[in-house]
């Protein structure tokens, strides 16, 4: 056993109980795995898991990015205790939760409306004040959203909730949904392209009927995107009964490349809301796992090692921050937060991009390039650039029609232009985030979570809010009991469950 960070955690006995107390913790190596391990006074010694890899966990960790204070973020709100003194990332992505009613049955247990008792369901004009409240922080606000529920689409006003989050500024907005209404309604697709949604995470947990009960309105909804040229992401939540088809849902994703985007995975979300704590080893689903079960699909052609954490994304944004001049939201989540990869169809065939590209060879060339500063220096970059783009390719692997230099030229002299558009037909984006709770809680992940929650108590990050539940108390102190709600809407809650 041998201990790799101190860090502090709580104690998931007491967190159970409603107590929240900063502990400490460390994380080690032991057995071939990474785990965290805490005491309580009360409840003695926890080891859980935290990462399957040694060397994965070894490779991603030193992209651990050095990162300034934000001191917008709230680290402490209602009782809850103050677990760090200032949070130490930037909003990558603002997490704006509009409604906890839904119409399908989810497993997210103690969040929906029916489950807890009470609508949570804020106003537009408040959703405003939510909205505004990570776009106008300085020194640079989130250029992106999410909105998310409950299902949001059971609101009647989304499509003027998507107005608003353009009004405000967010140039990128994603909404989830189980995706039922987009099944059953082509028109309401085309408005929601219309109001200019980027982007469609749709929940989806399987392809086939017993991982996914909503498996064939979700072929009718990639039908109707596809009509309407509407971009999706799979938004996919893995637990001990679908992570075997991790990999199946990549190819399901790939078979449908003009209108999918990416596949996003969130392993370990089943037991953010368990109500058991369970002290048996191995309970926990991780990246580890849904690297298994991916590869075990493509052998030899995807493969964890061609997994980065977002944080090597950080020399970039301070290289356009030297090249543009102005302050950009910099790339600093916590590498055990989980990794990403781009992936080319090419010929049929998957090609990740760093079988093509060094990632890391460029990435410490862009991280010599952002120190350079002085006249003509997106010049010199872009001239720098174009000059060494060739020693961080492995050219025998290139895809077809891939033309690196000119995409370096454009990302030189647009600064921040780095998105692959003309291959945006042929790629998908395959990422996997590792949620924490009270069991595997590494507070020095928590206070650098890009993600942000825009609450009446303030912003706070998403490991707090849905991690350690905070959003029940917030969402309790802001709504109506059910059969309140239902006197004003004439109408009984469970109507909005659909009889599939
Ligand atoms: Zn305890």
């Amino acid at each position: 056993m041998k201990e790799l960070e101190k860090t502090f955690s709580v104690c998931p006995i007491c967190h159970q109980e409603g107590i929240i107390q900063k502990i400490n913790a460390s994380i080690i190596e032991d057995d071939k795995k990474i785990w965290i391990i805490k005491s309580c006074q009360k409840h003695g010694f926890f080891k859980e898991i935290y990462f399957r890899d040694i060397d994965l966990y070894k490779r991603w960790i030193i992209y651990k990015a050095k990162t300034k204070s934000f001191s917008y973020i709230k680290t402490r709100i209602l009782e809850y205790p103050e677990l760090y003194d200032t949070h130490m990332s930037q909003t990558m992505l603002t997490n704006l939760v509009v409604t906890n009613r839904t119409d399908f049955y989810s497993d997210k247990k103690n969040f929906n409306a029916h489950e807890v008792g009470y609508v949570y369901e804020p106003s537009i004009i408040q959703l405003k004040e939510l909205m505004l409240q990570t776009r106008k922080v300085k020194p640079k606000a989130s250029d992106s959203i999410q909105i998310t529920g409950g299902e949001p689409t059971l609101r009647n006003d989304i499509f003027n909730i998507i107005q608003i989050a353009k009004k405000v500024g967010f140039s990128h907005i994603q909404m989830t949904t189980n995706g039922i209404k987009l099944a059953e309604n082509l028109d309401y697709c085309q408005r929601l392209k219309t109001e200019k949604l980027n982007t469609i995470y749709l929940r989806f947990n399987g392809t086939k009927i017993s991982t996914n009960p909503l498996i064939k309105y979700h072929t009718k909804v990639l039908e109707n995107l596809r009509k309407v040229n509407l971009n999706v992401v799979f938004d996919t939540e893995l637990n001990h009964i679908n992570i075997q088809e991790a990999g199946k849902i990549v190819n399901f994703a790939f078979n449908n490349i003009d209108i999918v985007r990416g596949v996003h995975f969130q392993p370990n979300l089943e037991n953010r809301y368990s109500d058991k704590i369970n002290q048996s080893k191995d309970i926990f689903i991780d990246l580890i796992e849904t690297f298994n079960s991916i590869e075990k699909e493509f052998p030899g052609f995807i493969s964890r090692d061609d997994f980065y954490p977002s944080s090597i994304a950080y020399p970039i944004s301070q290289l356009i921050e030297m090249l543009i001049n102005e302050p950009q939201i910099e790339y600093t989540p916590h590498p055990g937060c989980g990794g990403s990869t781009l992936i080319f169809l090419n010929n049929g065939e998957p090609l990740p991009i760093t079988r093509f590209i060094n990632i890391e060879a460029l990435v410490n060339f862009i991280k010599k390039e952002a120190q350079k500063k002085g006249p003509l220096r997106k010049l010199r970059f872009a001239t720098s650039l174009v000059k060494n783009i060739n020693s961080f390719t492995f050219n025998n692997k290139i895809p077809d029609g891939f033309d690196l230099k000119k995409i370096a030229k454009d990302a030189a002299i647009g600064g921040k232009d780095f998105a692959l558009r003309n291959y945006n037909k042929k790629t998908l984006i395959i990422g996997i985030m590792w949620y924490q709770d009270a069991r595997n809680l590494n507070i020095d992940r928590l206070q650098r979570c890009v993600i942000h929650c825009p609450t009446f108590e303030g912003i706070i990050p998403f490991c707090s809010y849905v991690g350690l539940r905070f959003n029940e108390k917030i969402h309790k102190k802001y709504s109506i009991p059910i059969d309140l709600w239902e006197k004003i809407n004439n109408r009984r809650l469970m109507e909005d469950f659909k009889n599939l």
